[in-house]
């Protein structure tokens, strides 16, 4: 262990840029990083790097406390949905600082092999983007919520109890009086999901949600199937829309963003072992203009062999984005990659990069000069009312 430490600790002197480091020095060092043939023939880019002597991709000294394999966790920032990969440094078990996992191609071009010793990773940091690195300001904020509240007042007079997590369990599973503490609810009755869960027989549910699917095409009555199904009326939220389902779809699961098999998660919870349709995420604004785009920009309009006629398929939804590595030509219209947008992390060093060499020009579109549009080629500062007119132009 100590026999590689230091060998990581000629690598780190090797590419400081201290006096008496030469290039034999650093051919040696980059030797051992590749460990063989196979490292270096897979991240060109970084050996380059350290070629020509740059110091960014490595921690400066390896005693320094942060840069020991020890001291870090490999984890995914979450501080907005492009979810790049960190590694957090541990000091004294706190995180004394965020930086990019070098690990992920998305914080690191090219990305390290992923049997890379983690005692040479310990000194590479990827990018990553302010926010990112605020991620310790996050975890620690004194105002970050980390007990269960329980509302101690009327709906939005803001009054709030912790309670322990047990006992949140509980009244959540069995429900009660829930609310006695609370002016005006003391009567109030609340279901708990033992209540809500109330059809458990997955055959009889599947025969139920056929019949739902009858009345839609018109090949059932409600009257029929109230008939049909008269032992079990009380099973459903309404017996006369039958559509709305088993009471178990008044469980409504409201989630922010779930990627990473969180979503797969919530789904087997919900849907195949609670019995409610209703596990929802949500998308926003950008992200709903980007798919729009994107299934624009997919769009076809074929033969539909069995009606011998031409039809729009519709198009993908799907995260199209422009290709910054090699595009000669780039137009943001409202986007900002240097500032979000889908992960600096991954695109402004692409960008830079195309834009030093002078592979790549960029215009933005934007009424707010923003730090993409300050180093634009042009920035066209128009505002809301004529972005539609321009592109027609
Ligand atoms: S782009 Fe920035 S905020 Fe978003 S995941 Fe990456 S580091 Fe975190």
């Amino acid at each position: 262990m100590n026999a590689k430490k230091n060998e990581v600790g000629k690598l780190a002197s090797a590419t400081s840029g201290r006096p008496g480091f030469s290039r034999r020095d650093l051919l040696k060092s980059a030797a051992f990083l590749g460990g063989s043939a196979a490292l270096a023939g897979q991240v060109p880019g970084f050996l380059a790097g350290l070629a020509e002597g740059r110091t960014d991709y490595l921690a400066p000294e390896v005693d320094y406390p942060l840069a020991k394999p020890e001291q870090i966790l490999y984890s995914v920032c979450q501080q907005c949905n492009t979810q790049c990969g960190i590694k957090a440094k541990i000091q004294n078990g706190i995180v004394a600082k965020i930086d990019g996992n070098p690990f992920s191609p998305w914080n690191l071009t090219p990305h390290l092999p992923y049997k890379t010793s983690p005692f040479i990773t310990a000194a590479v940091d990827g990018l990553l983007c302010p926010k990112g690195q605020a991620g310790v300001q996050a975890a620690y904020d004194p105002y970050r919520i980390v007990k269960v509240l329980k509302r101690a007042g009327k709906r939005g007079e803001g009054k709030w109890i912790t309670i322990p997590f047990d006992q949140a369990i509980d009244e959540i599973v069995k429900g009660g009086y829930l609310f006695k503490h609370v002016a005006g609810e003391e009567n109030r009755k609340v279901d708990g999901l033992k209540t809500i869960r109330a059809l458990e027989d997955a055959k009889l549910t599947r025969e139920m949600a056929d019949d739902v699917a009858k009345i839609w095409k018109k090949e059932m009555t409600v009257a029929e199937f109230k008939e049909k199904h008269k032992s079990r009326l009380h099973l459903l939220i309404d017996p006369n829309h039958p559509d709305l389902g088993p009471k178990n779809n008044q469980f409504v699961f409201m989630s922010g963003r779930m990627k990473g098999g969180r979503g797969d998660l919530v789904g087997r919870f919900v849907k195949d072992s609670f019995g409610s349709v209703n596990a929802h995420g949500h998308t926003t604004v950008c992200q709903g203009s980007l798919y729009f785009t994107g299934k624009a920009m997919s769009e076809q309009y074929l033969l539909d062999e069995k009606e011998l006629k031409y039809k729009w398929t519709g198009g993908k939804k799907f995260y199209w984005q422009a290709d910054t590595e090699k595009s000669e030509f780039i137009l943001f219209v409202g986007a900002s990659p240097f500032e979000g947008n889908y992960g600096p992390t991954n695109r402004a060093g692409r960008i830079t990069n195309g834009m030093i060499d002078g592979r790549l020009k960029i215009a933005v579109v934007d009424p707010r000069l923003s730090k993409t549009a300050a180093k634009a080629w042009k920035w066209v500062p128009i505002t809301g009312n004529l972005t539609g007119a321009m592109p027609l132009g």
